[in-house]
């Protein structure tokens, strides 16, 4: 080993939520890690992008450093009415007494993904846990004995394990030689993110609402949901929109006019557009089982059903799980073995995430007749049978199955 070369059990490439899950998960675990970050410390996380976080994310987030949990908890809200209109005429409409459940975690939170983000920073900041930014992981080379991982500027590391959560570029996955492999959603998605400070847990009028073929955006579907401090607004392209002249800040502006009324007009704080990707690396380890991929380094996700964030915090979970166990393994096959299980059990969970995703797309995008006239039937329904509406409600969301690891309820 060279004299400048750092030394470290376990390195995190990446500081997105997932690789600072990863890193308060090992050290939960008693493992000393290190997190390299290709950006600044000062960088700008703008938009706010994943805002529903799972119960069972808030539980591990809780279980892994405590507090955590509940802080987001405490910073979030749960939303209780769901709603539903199609073509302008209101089709489902349900409000639950206790829509979080009972007990300190709720079903759900909704929080913006930069605040989440800033709380897993505190955390790691309280256990003293590094981040070394402005370090670009740039080659990975694996052996059965571990790991040698160079950074943008010429430092060299040592390591027994690599967490590649890099995102959906990652290098860390590229230089394992494992590929994406999937495909892409046929219509774009405008997402934007409108301020309101009056936004928060005690508001009287907190509801998730999707409008099918609303009139106010000349056919679009549109989804609203509110976050502390503001509302995320959803608008499904049609087929020959142009997702670049439409996402432009005079063309949103009159979007959340229409929507969401005038007051609204000036609270424009973000808008992107996106054509999803459904993608999942075909492996998730490397050959010498040393490197584990986690999060959007492994897998890439449409939103329906907020599987993105929350299935990247589950990966990082059983990712530290499996190296604290393949580090006191006394017998390299049974170290082997617990990586192998890592990346069974995270392929399976993509899997299932990527199809729940995906059927959700297609029922969105779908203009298959039968489709189409199941919701016309639906819609025409609603008003004598609450469930055909329940199922408009419900349709554009995943996953509709039960998890497919029932033992850790992670997936
Ligand atoms: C519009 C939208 C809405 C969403 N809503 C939800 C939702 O409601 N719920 C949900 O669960 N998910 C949601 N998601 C998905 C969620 O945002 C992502 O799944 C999540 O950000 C992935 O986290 P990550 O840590 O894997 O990757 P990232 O957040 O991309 O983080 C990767 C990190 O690695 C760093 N990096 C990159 N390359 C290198 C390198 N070579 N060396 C070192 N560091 C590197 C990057 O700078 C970055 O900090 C949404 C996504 C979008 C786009």
């Amino acid at each position: 080993m060279g004299s400048d070369t750092a030394n470290v059990p376990v390195l995190v490439a990446g500081a997105g939520p997932v690789g600072m899950t990863t890193a308060l998960a090992l050290h939960a675990r008693g493992i000393e890690t290190t997190i390299l970050e290709a950006e600044p410390e000062d960088r700008d996380r703008s938009g706010s992008r994943a805002i529903y976080v799972h119960g069972t994310t808030l539980r591990t987030l809780e279980r892994i450093h405590p507090g955590l949990g509940t802080d987001l908890v405490d910073e979030g809200l749960v939303w209780p009415t769901r709603r539903t209109l199609y073509k302008g005429t209101e089709v489902f409409n349900r409000t639950y007494d206790s829509p979080g459940g009972s007990g300190d975690i709720p079903h759900f939170t909704s929080v913006p993904q930069v605040t989440t983000e800033q709380y897993m920073l505190d955390a790691l900041a309280d256990v003293g846990i590094d981040i070394h930014w402005e370090s670009e992981v740039v080659t990975v080379d694996s052996s059965s004995n571990g790991v040698r991982v160079e950074t943008a500027d010429g430092q060299e590391w040592e390591t027994e394990y690599v967490v590649g959560a890099d995102g959906g570029g990652s290098t860390v996955r590229k230089e394992i030689g494992a590929n994406f492999e999937g495909d892409q959603s046929e219509n774009a998605f405008l997402i934007a993110d409108v301020v309101d400070e009056a936004i928060d847990d005690d508001h009287p009028d907190l509801e998730r609402v999707f409008h099918y073929d609303a009139p106010e955006a000349d056919g679009r579907n549109v989804l609203l949901v509110p976050f502390t401090g503001g509302w995320r607004l959803d608008i499904q392209c049609l087929e020959d929109d142009d997702p670049e002249e439409l996402s432009s800040d005079e063309r949103m502006r009159e979007f959340v006019c229409d929507i969401m009324g005038e007051e609204y007009e000036d609270q424009l704080q973000w808008v992107s557009s996106y054509y999803f990707l459904q993608v999942m690396a075909d492996s998730f380890i490397d050959d010498h089982r040393r490197v584990l991929l986690a999060g959007e380094a492994a897998h890439l996700l449409a939103p329906f059903g907020a599987r993105g964030m929350n299935s990247g915090v589950a990966d990082a979970d059983e990712a530290a799980s499996a190296i604290s166990v393949a580090l006191d393994a006394r017998r390299d096959a049974v170290a082997r073995d617990e990586i192998e299980l890592y990346a069974a059990r995270r392929e399976t969970a993509a899997e299932y995430n990527l199809d729940a995703a995906g059927q959700a797309l297609e029922y969105l995008q779908g203009e298959d007749p039968v489709t189409v006239l199941r919701k016309e039937v639906a819609a025409s329904l609603a008003d004598q049978f609450e469930t055909a509406g329940e199922w408009l409600d419900d349709a554009p969301y995943g996953p509709h199955g039960s998890p497919p690891i029932v033992s850790t309820g992670n997936y």
